[in-house]
């Protein structure tokens, strides 16, 4: 057998991570490419290989050796304690403002509650084509390459998936074709669910960032948000307060209408590093419903997202 015969034997998906092949005295000897899959998913890959190929009648043995051949990538985990806070929000400007810091980076919408990265970064209605069995990502005029749950489905029904399902829409999602980014974006679902856990046992985060308003109840969620990441071992890089403070449009008054400084108070009780608020401003609203996520452009608005992407990236080049 020639190692493009046990490569036939597989799946399209695994067969792609064959790095090398060889069968000699009734053992098979696979070389797979491990890149980017946390423990459990590497486990999955190994069992399914052995299974396959060790039901064959020639195979008497089979040995898999792993490497991590690709450039690594990192996960990063964009998290809140409830929805409507600004997680998408401030995920796709990250996104953007990470590209602009010369980063390649690609973005994982895995809010099943509420799919929005399509809007947010203006490619919506557009779907993922698949190749070799995993889905290629669809660009955005952004440059942000974007896989999202919303895209899985038809647009506007709600998708209410829960265990495997969820988890295995997840796996799709990451385990596509990104080909080259060296960061991955990942806006998650509120709270600690199926797709959290899937995220944590499968495709292990390099970090993760919690977002809140400065409300007491969304902090309280947002501490158990990040303690689901701390027993799984995923730094914390840091937490954002979003929603921070209005400046009327129109008499510049400011008010709080979600207090304001809660963020950086809990920041400092749970010993975790402060990376800045984002004021309430109806531009920021505007520019993702049309598309134009504000970090995109030139302008005061952007900025606090443009100074949290250089504290990410920064923690981001500390671990490459
Ligand atoms: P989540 O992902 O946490 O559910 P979204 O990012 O979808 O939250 O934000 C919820 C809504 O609030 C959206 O309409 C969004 O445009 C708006 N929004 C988010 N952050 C801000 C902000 N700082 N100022 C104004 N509107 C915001």
């Amino acid at each position: 057998m020639t190692s493009d015969d046990l490569k036939a034997l597989l799946p399209a998906s695994i067969a792609s991570r064959v790095s090398s092949a060889k069968f000699t005295d009734g053992t098979a000897t696979v070389v797979l490419d491990v890149s980017e899959l946390g423990a459990g998913g590497r486990k999955d890959l190994e069992l399914a290989v052995t299974d396959i190929l060790g039901a064959q009648e020639r195979i008497s043995d089979v040995r898999v050796a792993m490497t991590a051949e690709r450039k690594a990538r990192h996960i990063i985990a964009i998290g809140s304690g409830k929805g409507g806070v600004g997680k998408s929000t401030l995920t796709a400007n990250l996104a953007v403002a990470l590209k602009e810091l010369g980063l390649k980076v690609g973005l994982v919408d895995a809010d099943i509650y509420g799919p929005s990265q399509p809007m947010i970064l203006g490619n919506s209605g557009q779907r993922p084509e698949a190749r070799d069995n995993k889905l290629v990502p669809v660009p955005s005029r952004h440059g942000i390459p974007v896989l999202s749950m919303g895209q899985l489905v038809e647009q506007g029904k709600a998708i209410a998936w829960r265990g495997p399902m969820a988890g295995n829409a997840l796996t799709q999602l990451i385990d596509a074709h990104w080909d080259n980014a060296e960061v991955l974006l990942v806006d998650l679902p509120p709270g600690t669910g199926d797709v959290q856990l899937t995220m944590l046992q499968k495709f292990k985060p390099a970090g993760a960032i919690l977002v809140s308003t400065p409300q007491d109840l969304a902090l309280i969620d947002a501490a158990r948000a990040g303690q689901l990441f701390d027993q799984a071992d995923v730094p914390i890089i840091g937490l954002v307060e979003n929603m921070s403070g209005y400046a009327c449009p129109h008499c510049g008054e400011h008010s709080d209408p979600f207090g304001a400084g809660g963020v950086e108070t809990a920041a400092e009780r749970l010993e975790l590093p402060f990376l800045g608020r984002i004021p309430l401003n109806m531009k920021i609203r505007e520019g993702s419903d049309a598309g134009q996520p504000v970090a995109s452009e030139e302008s005061a608005i952007a900025e606090p997202f443009k100074a949290i992407a250089s504290q990410l990236a920064g923690w981001i080049r500390e671990r490459a």
